[in-house]
């Protein structure tokens, strides 16, 4: 089988963690622009955190043979600082122009404060002006409330529902979206989210159509194995390979597609070269390097 995680933090993650995702099966992945759990204080650290997204980052996955993808955007819990989240803004647009990005995010509320709601209406708008697609945070807290105020807010915006993918759903939140025509996602997290089992049953209940799956690993407890993992459960509870290879591969990409930076055509394998560098810099620590014919 192969898999496509539409929304994992890899500069929080090792090598390891991009070997086993690739001997897995994974052969592409989203990773939105998020909170680095520490507050940055200058416009100037967005820009190199974007840089590195669309640089290094990209570069460090396709050395494990994996097609890196990504999206650009001011999060939540980093709108209320109003003046910074201005300078922000500015910034960007020109990013959104870089290959290998596929869209906006991730946005959304946290504690739903007003400086939350203005900058996420922003980037739906900046979303809608390019004809991209948004990913949307569904807050931790009050979720339903903060998922029928995004799901009001998208209206507000007049922003395509096909463009959004409102992600972190629960067997509470799910069915506000399924009556919209936004992408539904899911997150498999070890403990909190979602469990592969509570993930099979949303797929029983409510079908296969815009549903996305997805590990949302980063710097915490989290496991970027839970997209090949949700297909083994998938398939135990007689799920077909063709439905398991529709939500963990084909739907996130065909989403993503709407970006016009990323094909079901393009996915072909990466051949690995580890004898590139980026800027002069190597995975390597003197190991051979690996090169695919
Ligand atoms: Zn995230």
């Amino acid at each position: 089988m192969r898999y496509f995680d539409p929304h994992i933090h890899m500069m929080s993650r090792t090598t390891d963690d991009y070997e086993n995702m690739a001997a897995a099966g994974i052969v592409g992945l989203v990773e939105p622009a998020f909170w680095q759990g520490q507050v940055r204080t200058q416009v100037g650290t967005f820009i190199d955190y974007f840089d590195t997204l669309v640089g290094w980052e990209r570069f460090r996955a396709s050395q494990f043979g994996i097609r890196h993808y990504c999206l650009i955007g001011l999060n939540p819990k980093e709108a209320n600082n109003i003046a910074l989240a201005e300078e922000v803004m500015k910034i960007i647009p020109r990013f959104l122009e870089k290959e290998g990005v596929v869209g906006v995010g991730e946005i959304g509320f946290d504690d739903m404060t007003p400086g939350e709601e203005r900058f996420f209406a922003e980037q739906l708008q900046l979303a809608k002006d390019r004809n991209i697609p948004a990913l949307v945070h569904t807050p931790h807290r009050d979720k339903k409330a903060g998922t029928e105020r995004t799901l009001a807010l998208i209206k507000e915006v007049g922003i395509a529902e096909e463009l959004v993918l409102i992600d972190h759903l629960n067997e509470v939140t799910l069915p506000l979206v399924m009556h919209t025509a936004c992408w539904r996602g899911h997150s498999i997290y070890p403990n909190t989210k979602l469990s592969e089992e509570r993930m099979v049953a949303l797929l029983k209940q409510y079908g296969t159509d815009k549903m996305v799956v997805n590990s949302a690993a980063d710097w915490g407890r989290s496991d970027p194995l839970k997209v090949p993992k949700t297909g083994q459960a998938m398939l135990a509870a007689a799920f077909t390979e063709a439905d398991v290879e529709k939500v963990l591969y084909t739907n996130p990409i065909v989403y993503f597609a709407q970006s016009g930076n990323i094909s079901l055509e393009e996915m072909q394998p990466v051949k690995i070269d580890q004898t590139k560098l980026w800027q002069e810099n190597s995975v390597l620590r003197g190991q051979s390097p690996v090169i695919e014919k």
